[in-house]
């Protein structure tokens, strides 16, 4: 059975104690390979080698460093179909959905930072004839970064370009539950030329291995990615050693239909919205508000579509929906079905496991579910499931949606359906989130901001708001 091992200081190594974790493929729900249960000791080491890597690698060229990057970026491409299916395998994930998005989008977060370096200019203010300023942004050091298990080789490079491309290195952990094509990026890294110690990957578990990066004394930064409980554990132990912080945390995003909406359009969209990836994306919509003269409509040919969709082999072309990620997962989603059937809600559709033949009979399946009659301020309608799950409701005033929307604790993205343009800048502009997208979704452009407010996170991702995170500015003011 494959072993996963650590890339440290330009190598693939063994775990110290020489302890592994199992890895489960979720489609089958079988044990596949072997993950390092790294400790404190192998995370020192790591960061040993990034410390001793940072003064030759934060004086590199940029131009080298993008040379670099861009061909971690082109290797990725050479390798989609290997890399997807190794996402697929890991996480449950349908295999045309890692091959259209998870990879390609890993791929263009090392070209977009690798080019992006290149254009990254500090600035300068001019005091007239009494003085200038200016400002230097220079990498810090070692970077930190941790990611979940949702979209795994697509948000581990989203933290680790960024801190490469700047000069930064970087000890990183992928998620312990999808550590597959993180080892992969190690070889890639290896093959592309990357200078020893400069990434170095640390695989185990979060209370071992990233409890010890985010509180190693030498790693001033920690860019993290998951879940809001773990966010708060991760500030508790950081922020104390006053440690820059970035943190994309969880959501209980609003998906907000009105009557004057393109009705396909918006049909069409949330079922992807509320779906893809088994629900597991955390932008993804999860409380759907339809306007009351089209909400009896819209239910209908919701659920109808969704009754359509197929669940089954993450690798069959016709799949749309694969296998939630984990058991204890696939308990926790259908934990909240239950909740949401003592609350008083009616399930439309879904609501049950779904069990496979053959191989496949011990695999997480779950019927995409649809509940009703809610109210918006229960735990079903507050708390992040995270799964295919999602409640629809009725609202008539767009005051009264506003409300309801803004309800919960969290406030990372939201979708607006309308046609009319001015209501559609007023209901973005009164959404307490971080991100609106206006008549589709998860449309992105890696030069936005990204994150969330409220418990969804601290900080922004994306463009320069990352070369600005991964940077220390320093003003240098000269008297004329
Ligand atoms: P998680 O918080 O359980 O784990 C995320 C990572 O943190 C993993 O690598 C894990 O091993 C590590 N970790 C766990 N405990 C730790 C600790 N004490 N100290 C340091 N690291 C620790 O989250 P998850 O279940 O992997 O991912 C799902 C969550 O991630 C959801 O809440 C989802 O909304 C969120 N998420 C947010 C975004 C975003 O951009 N805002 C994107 C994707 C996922």
């Amino acid at each position: 059975m494959l072993k996963i091992r650590n890339y440290i200081n330009g190598e693939l190594i063994a775990p110290i104690s020489g302890n592994y974790l199992d890895n489960i493929n979720p489609s089958i729900g079988k044990v596949y390979s072997l993950i390092p249960d790294s400790d404190e000791n192998d995370v020192q080491l790591a960061t040993q080698a990034a410390l001793a890597a940072f003064p030759t690698w934060s004086k590199t060229p940029k131009e080298k460093r993008s040379r670099i990057l861009q061909k971690i970026a082109f290797l990725i491409e050479d390798n989609l179909d290997k890399l997807a299916e190794a996402e697929s395998i890991d996480n449950g994930k349908p295999l045309k959905l890692a091959k259209t998005v998870d990879i390609p989008r890993a791929a263009s977060n090392f070209n977009f930072y690798a080019t992006a370096i290149l254009h990254f200019a500090s600035e300068s203010h001019s005091m007239e004839d009494t003085a200038i300023n200016y400002t230097l942004r220079e990498p810090i050091g070692v970077c930190g970064c941790i990611s979940p298990w949702n979209l795994p080789l697509y948000l581990f490079s989203w933290k680790i370009a960024p801190a490469l491309a700047v000069g930064n290195t970087v000890v990183a952990k992928p998620s312990e539950i999808t550590p597959m094509t993180a080892y992969l990026l190690s070889e890639i890294c290896m093959e592309a030329g990357l200078p020893k110690g400069v990434l170095n990957i640390v695989h185990g578990l979060g209370h071992k291995v990233g409890a010890a990066i985010t509180s190693h004394p030498d790693i001033p930064v920690i860019s993290f990615t998951g879940g809001t409980v773990t966010g708060k554990q991760i500030i508790s132990t950081a922020g104390p050693m006053f440690k820059k912080l970035s943190l994309e945390l969880g959501g209980k995003n609003p998906n907000i239909i009105f009557d004057d909406c393109n009705f396909e359009d918006a049909l069409r969209t949330t079922v992807h919205s509320s779906f893809a990836n088994q629900g597991q994306i955390c932008l993804c919509g999860s409380r759907i508000f339809v306007q009351k003269g089209i909400y009896e409509k819209f239910k209908k040919a919701f659920v109808d579509k969704v009754k359509d969709l197929k669940i089954g082999n993450p690798f069959d072309e016709n799949t749309n929906i694969g296998a939630v990620v984990s058991q204890p997962h696939l308990e926790k989603v259908l934990s909240y079905v239950e909740l949401a059937k003592q609350e008083g809600g009616k399930i439309l559709c879904g609501g049950n496991r779904v069990l496979l033949d053959g191989k496949f009979s011990e695999g997480y399946y779950l019927q995409p579910t649809i509940i009703e009659g809610l109210a918006f301020n229960c735990r079903t309608n507050q708390e992040e499931i995270f799964g295919p799950v999602v409640t629809i409701m009725p609202f008539e005033t767009e005051e009264e949606v506003l409300m309801m929307a803004n309800s919960t604790k969290y406030g990372l993205a939201s979708s607006v359906w309308t046609e009319n343009l001015k209501k559609a800048h007023r209901v973005a502009a009164n959404l307490h989130v971080g991100i609106v997208w206006v008549n589709t979704w998860l449309l992105r452009d890696l030069r936005t901001p990204f994150g969330g407010v409220k418990q969804s996170g601290v900080g922004r991702e994306g463009g320069f708001e990352a070369l600005h995170f991964f940077t220390e500015p320093k003003n240098i003011c000269i008297k004329l």
